[in-house]
C-alpha cells in the first residue's frame, strides 16, 4: 500500500509520501498532527498538507508475487507442479490482491 496526497498545491500532481500508517488516526499520531509538510517530487515545492488529503492505493506487486511463487513449485515439481503452481500463484497473488484492497479501503475510509 502506498500512500499519496491528491494534488500538489503547486502544479496540481499526485505526491507519493513516504511514510506508512494504517489509518488516518495512525498517520495523524506520526506527523504529531493534522498538518504536516510534504515535498512534490514534480515541481519540489514544499507545502502545509492535512491528513485528509491523504489517501492509500494498492501497489500491484501481489501478481508478481504470485508468478514467482508459482514458477519455483513448476521448477521443483516439474510439468504438474507448473500446472499447480501456477494455479496456486494466482491464488496466492489474488488474496494478497484482497487483504491490500481491504487494507486500502479502511485507510481511506478512517477519518
Ligand atoms: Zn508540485
Amino acid at each position: 500500500m502506498k500512500l499519496y496526497i491528491t494534488n500538489c498545491k503547486t502544479c496540481q500532481s499526485k505526491i507519493y509520501i513516504d511514510a506508512t500508517a494504517s489509518t488516518r488516526s495512525d498517520l495523524r499520531s506520526r506527523f504529531g498532527g493534522d498538518h504536516f509538510y510534504a515535498v512534490c517530487q514534480n515541481c519540489q515545492s514544499k507545502n502545509l498538507y492535512h491528513v485528509t488529503e491523504v489517501f492509500a492505493e494498492s501497489e500491484k506487486t501481489s501478481a508478481l508475487t504470485g508468478g514467482v511463487v508459482g514458477g519455483l513449485i513448476g521448477l521443483i515439481g516439474g510439468p504438474l507442479g507448473l500446472l499447480v503452481g501456477s494455479g496456486l500463484g494466482a491464488a496466492i497473488g489474488n488474496s494478497i490482491d484482497d487483504d491490500e484492497q481491504k487494507k486500502v479501503d479502511s485507510f481511506n475510509t478512517s477519518r
